[in-house]
This record gives structure tokens, C-alpha cells and sequence, in this order.
């Protein structure tokens, strides 16, 4: 039987505690809400005007200075990674997470109170399948600091890590499959641990006024220091799969593959879901099902990369699906939220920006024109664009249907392009575009 569910899961009801913030030392609630299938988990600023939302997605990533924070505009939710850590690793696919602050209680230190909230909470299954990762070749990410982060096939979710302080002192390896139950046991009671190098100038600053031996291990030279004894005694390693465990979740994806980490911290956790999240772009960018017309009928990716010379993120051509005479043809495009220009365009209201659909219609054109031409020693170079209109706002999800028609070419050396960009059966863009050719 496998270890996950296959369906998504969220919670029975609402849970809250109160606590104190890291940063700040102020009092923070934090309440938990069931959320429906598909909609991941997300922050909400109850204290702010509106209470916006935050997606816990790599792309809303803003740093990774000693804890991880995401943000949408210029919404911050702090230290992201417990509360992150035990919702995903206790099944937990869809929930809100309500504070009234811009971090969650830091509790112990560990994962333990947002472990016993989620069973408050109660887990329940819904009906909508759970979307999966699923490792098929070697990835891997490196740091100057030393870390090295190794995701392998592997039909199960597992951590291998190892950890080591300053002159490898305290080095500590542990190897785990990571399902509810192990993490409960093993993972979740795990606290923080610093160095005390690392706090001092921060308690100097007053930085960290929440900050004290009841929330974290502090590391000074050879001592431990800390209110009761250590729970394991590689409590370390087993902090650092806590926080692997919650960087990863920013994925959005269950992961099936085995992470070795060596020496890891939330900047390579952070790179390591960067680079799942970019290749699962890749994966869906291909796995649109659409029959793809064979011999002159249309172009699939690779035939399309053979003439453009653009490559991602700036080949806005998935496919030609059809040439419908010799000086016309349409080409299609899906727009995925992974799509690097929605980090900034807009955060929390991503719209893809007109000059991208622009862009596209220049890159069908140009293949309509490389086509008539029966030859790729030229470059086209787009010179100008008329009449440009844009209609209605294309959003993540949205399929373009890009339409281009030659309307004249004078000569060998000009061409002029009328295009539109179809979503839904409805125009969402249009321009008139002119070219000129070059040899290479
Ligand atoms: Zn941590």
C-alpha cells in the first residue's frame, strides 16, 4: 500500500493558538481553515486592511536570511517553514493559514505545536486526485557554502541528510522516509538550533526580542545550551529535515524522490524547489494533449526550437498546431503561473504582460517567414508593430491560439504580419507587425 493517499486532504475544522512572535516578540494568533480542493495553502494577513493572501509558492519566495519568508507586493509572512513543514507532512494539501501578524508563534522552536494543531484540526480526504512530483533523472543544486542538495528517483518521499557545524563539529546524519507518522515521531519535535556567533550581533540589534532559550538550542563553542535537555541526540539533523521538509512544500507538489542533503540551509532548500518547479513547468508545457498534426500540418516543439533560435523563458511557441495556406498559420501557447514574468506582473493579480503577446505573434510570424523563405540562413529582426490592441487580460491557465497571415512582403527583405491572439473563442490581443531579414 502506499505511504500517501492519493487524494488531496485538508482539514475537519477551524484550530488556533496563540504564541509569540520570533522577531518581534509580540503576541501572534495563528488559526488554521479548511480549504477546498486545488488551493493549496495560502497566509492570510488578518491584521492588515483587505487581509490579503499569500501563496506558499516558490515564486513568492523573498528571502531566505536564517528562516524563510514569502511575500505578494509588499506583504511579508515571515518563518513560513514549521507551520509549512507539518501541514505538508502531515497530509495536509489545502488550508489557510491565519495570523495577525507577520510571522506565525515560534512555540519550541520546533514543529510540535502545529503538529498537535493539525490533529485539532482533524485531517479529512476530498475527492480531487493529489498532483505529484515525481523525480526522473538526478537533480541536483550546490552552494559556495558548502551545501549540496541531490533529489533521486524514488517511489517514496525521503531525506537523507547530513549536518555539521563550524569545524565540523556536531556532524549528524540521519536518513528517513518522511510519512505522518515518522515526522510526528521523529522530525516534529526537533527544535532550532544557532550558533551562538550567529545570535549575538541579532540580540545586540534587538532583531530576535522573541528570541530565548525556550524557542531554540544555542550552540556556544563545545556547549549546548537550551531549557531542557536534548530530545535526540541528533536533534540537529533532524531540525534540518524539519526545515528541508518545509522549503520543499513551497513546491506544491507531493515530491516522490529521495533528497540527499549535505549541509543544507533554507537558500539551497529554497534553490532545490526552484529547480522542481521549473522542470515541472517544462514537464506540463509538453504534456498538453492536442493531436499534433504530422508532415506539413503543423510543428511540434522541436521542430519549432529548430527555426527559432529563442529558448525558455523566451520561446512564447509551444507548438504550430496548423498552416492553413502558405501565409498562414496558427500556433498555441499555454500560460502556466510558472511563467517568470508573473513574479512581477503583477504579484497577487498575475496578468501576462501584452508586449509578451506581441512577442508571440512575432515569433509565429517569423516561422510563417522562414517557412516562405525554405531557409533559416536569415534572420528576421521585428522592426515595428501598428495597430496593437489589447482586449482582455491573459491569465495562468489561459491556452493562446496565436494566429499570424503575411499581408506583404515587398521584396526579399521586408514583410508584413497582421496577428491575433485567441483565448476562450474570444480575441485578447492584435497587432500588425513588420519585419526585415538579414543574413546570418
Ligand atoms: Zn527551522
Amino acid at each position: 500500500m502506499p505511504s500517501t493517499p492519493e487524494f488531496q486532504q485538508t482539514l475537519g475544522k477551524v484550530a488556533g493558538f496563540t504564541g509569540t512572535a520570533l522577531h518581534t516578540g509580540e503576541k501572534v494568533s495563528l488559526r488554521l481553515h479548511p480549504a477546498p480542493a486545488d488551493h493549496g495553502i495560502k497566509f492570510k494577513r488578518k491584521d492588515l486592511q483587505d487581509e490579503p493572501t499569500i501563496d506558499a509558492k516558490i515564486e513568492n519566495l523573498k528571502t531566505v536570511e536564517r528562516a524563510t519568508t514569502i511575500g505578494e507586493g509588499s506583504v511579508r509572512v515571515h518563518t513560513v517553514e514549521h507551520v509549512l513543514a507539518a501541514l505538508w507532512a502531515m497530509g495536509v494539501d489545502n488550508a489557510i493559514v491565519e495570523m495577525d501578524a507577520n510571522e506565525p508563534p515560534i512555540g519550541d522552536g520546533s514543529a510540535q505545536a502545529y503538529v498537535d494543531l493539525v490533529r485539532k484540526a482533524a485531517v479529512v480526504t476530498q475527492e480531487e486526485p493529489r498532483k505529484f512530483f515525481a523525480a526522473r533523472d538526478t537533480m541536483h543544486v550546490e552552494s559556495k557554502t558548502g551545501a549540496l542538495l541531490v533529489l533521486l528517483p524514488d517511489d517514496k518521499f525521503r531525506i537523507s541528510c547530513t549536518q555539521a557545524g563550524p569545524n565540523n563539529k556536531f556532524t549528524q546524519f540521519l536518513s528517513i522516509e518522511v510519512t505522518p507518522a515518522t515526522f510526528e515521531r521523529e522530525i516534529a519535535p526537533a527544535r532550532t538550533f544557532v550558533y551562538y556567533e550567529d545570535v549575538k550581533p541579532l540580540m545586540d540589534k534587538n532583531l530576535i526580542k522573541g528570541g530565548s532559550l525556550e524557542n531554540a538550542i544555542v550552540v556556544r563553542g563545545d556547549a549546548v545550551l537550551s531549557k531542557e535537555p536534548l530530545r535526540f541526540a541528533d536533534e540537529f539533523v533532524r531540525h534540518k529535515i524539519l526545515d528541508i521538509i518545509g522549503d520543499l512544500a513551497l513546491v506544491g507538489r507531493r515530491i516522490r524522490g529521495h533528497v540527499v542533503a549535505v549541509k543544507p540551509g533554507h537558500a539551497s532548500n529554497a534553490d532545490l524547489a526552484r529547480l522542481i518547479a521549473r522542470e515541472q513547468t517544462r514537464r506540463s508545457a509538453v504534456a498538453v494533449s492536442r493531436p499534433i498534426p504530422t508532415g506539413d500540418g503543423g510543428l511540434d516543439t522541436d521542430q519549432v526550437m529548430q527555426i527559432l533560435p529563442h529558448r525558455f523563458p523566451f520561446l512564447m511557441v509551444d507548438r504550430i498546431i496548423s498552416f492553413d495556406t502558405e501565409t498562414k498559420c496558427v500556433g498555441v501557447k499555454t500560460v502556466t503561473i510558472n511563467e517568470p514574468f508573473f513574479q512581477g506582473h503583477f504579484p497577487g493579480h498575475p496578468v501576462m504582460p501584452g508586449v509578451m503577446q506581441v512577442e508571440a505573434m512575432a515569433q509565429v510570424a517569423s516561422i510563417l517567414l522562414f517557412k516562405l523563405a525554405k531557409t533559416t540562413s536569415r534572420i528576421g529582426y521585428f522592426m515595428s508593430a501598428d495597430e496593437v490592441k489589447f482586449r482582455k487580460p491573459v491569465l495562468p491557465g489561459d491556452t493562446i491560439f496565436i494566429h499570424a497571415e503575411l499581408t506583404k512582403s515587398r521584396g526579399e527583405r521586408l514583410a508584413k504580419a497582421k496577428c491575433h491572439c485567441v483565448v476562450n473563442d474570444a480575441i485578447v490581443s492584435e497587432a500588425e507587425l513588420m519585419f526585415t531579414f538579414l543574413d546570418k
